[in-house]
């Protein structure tokens, strides 16, 4: 398992940098007994030039607030500040390429009426660049994602994640890599921490929001497919169509682009290496550090054919 932290850890807490082993929080937050909190998951990555670059910074502070307002939590917070802050955390525990996760969490409080105040927390952790070729076998979760009218589902919200653990663990306990949900009506939503598009004769398919948590990773997915010209569709996605499917791959701030080897067993027919999800894996992997790669217009030719 990952070393989150040591003794020499610094975290940022209530506008203060503070040693993670000095760091308390209530144990009497509503937080920590009904999962009432929001929290971002972020990396920052050693650029090209050597520089530490936070990966779409202003989208993940604006969600952290939007899944604040969405829970009533009180957020004080402006992105700026925090930005600084996370790339000061960044600095004092020597890291380029890390995970974030900020999270803003309840006061002592066992009542459901509304807080007058919140915490913050930024934690950073070191994260290896890219998983690469590794590529996933995927089983459909006997779990589904919350009910929309039950939940925000657009807010990332700490509680939302034990449906997310429930269906990995299963997904683990069985054989699998990874878990893929379907939403309360039986349609294709999202996997437990990442958002799910698949390939089928040159365009790329993936859910409609509704079910889904909007990822930051799934916009830039639209962003590369824009730039290389190849079409998206977001729609309602049945289980069986995703076995048809040329190819798959999950994407998300922590997982990337990743590949799937096979679904519920079923391999795709596809090599993964001359799919245009391997091209959007290459791109994503380059944007991200920064570094400026042109995909010949001969090799999406090729691998659309
Ligand atoms: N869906 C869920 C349930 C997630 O937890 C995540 C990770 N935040 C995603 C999708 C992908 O979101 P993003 O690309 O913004 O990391």
């Amino acid at each position: 398992m990952t070393n989150y932290y040591n003794e020499n850890t610094v975290i940022y807490l209530d506008g203060q940098f503070v040693k993670a082993t000095d760091a308390k929080i209530d144990l009497y937050s509503q937080s920590m007994h009904y999962g009432y909190a929001v929290f971002e998951g972020i990396r920052s990555y050693k650029t090209v030039s050597g520089e530490t670059k936070i990966f779409k910074e202003q989208e993940h502070f604006a969600r952290l607030q939007h899944s604040a307002d969405s829970l009533n939590l009180p957020y004080v917070y402006d992105a700026a500040t925090l930005i600084a802050a996370t790339y000061e955390v960044l600095k004092r525990n020597n890291l380029q390429d890390a995970y974030i996760r900020p999270l803003v969490y309840a006061p002592a409080n066992m009542s459901f009426v509304k807080n007058s105040a919140s915490h913050i927390a930024i934690q950073v952790w070191e994260m290896a660049p890219f998983l690469g070729e590794k590529l996933l076998r995927v089983m459909t979760s006997s779990f589904q994602r919350p009910n929309p009218k039950g939940f925000v589902i657009t807010a990332k919200a700490s509680g939302h994640y034990v449906n997310s653990i429930l269906a990995s663990q299963e997904a683990k306990a069985n054989g699998f890599d990874e878990a893929l949900l379907t939403d309360m009506n039986g349609f294709v939503a999202e996997g437990p921490g990442a958002n799910m598009f698949y390939e089928k004769n040159g365009k790329l398919f993936t859910p409609s929001e509704g079910n889904i948590l909007p990822g930051i990773t799934r916009a830039t997915v639209f962003e590369i497919c824009g730039e290389l010209g190849i079409e998206v569709i977001e729609k309602q996605i049945t289980v069986a169509e995703v076995k048809e499917a040329d190819a798959a791959f999950f994407c998300g701030t922590a997982a990337e682009v990743i590949g799937w080897e096979s679904y519920d067993n079923s391999v795709f027919k596809k090599e993964w290496s001359k799919t245009l999800s391997r091209i959007i894996q290459k791109a994503y992997a380059s944007r991200v550090i920064e570094k400026r790669i042109s995909i010949p217009e001969k090799e999406l030719k090729e691998v659309e054919a």
